[in-house]
């Protein structure tokens, strides 16, 4: 048979299975359009989020729980899930702080050249 016959609609990594051949009768039947579980949980979040089964704040909790933003995603895919997550990921406070913080660390490091 041949190998990585399929490409998983989440990540796009090449795989090898058949519906068809004995060898793979033990494996989910998923495993004809995914890879490994985890796409298939994003696939599924996905899809319950954009047929509004699930609210904004579900998805992202199965999102997380799945790993996803460790993932590799293939772009269509990659866009929804920026979208989910987008509102949680902004926050103008901490961006103020991180500015002052480097700022801080400038200054220090100037003084130390000049007393070498
Ligand atoms: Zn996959």
């Amino acid at each position: 048979m041949r190998k990585n016959n399929k490409r998983c609609l989440i990540c796009s990594n090449l795989y090898t299975f058949c519906l068809n051949c004995g060898e793979f009768d033990h494996l989910p039947r998923w495993m004809n359009m995914f890879d490994k579980k985890e796409c298939k949980e994003i696939f599924d979040a996905v899809s319950d989020y954009k047929s509004n089964l699930c609210t904004k704040e579900e998805t992202e909790e199965r999102l997380i729980k799945v790993g996803a933003l460790n993932m590799k995603l293939n772009k269509t895919v990659k866009k929804t899930v920026d979208e989910i997550m987008e509102e949680s990921n902004k926050s103008n406070l901490d961006y103020d702080e991180n500015l002052e913080e480097i700022s801080c660390k400038k200054r220090k490091s100037k003084k130390n050249i000049s007393n070498i």
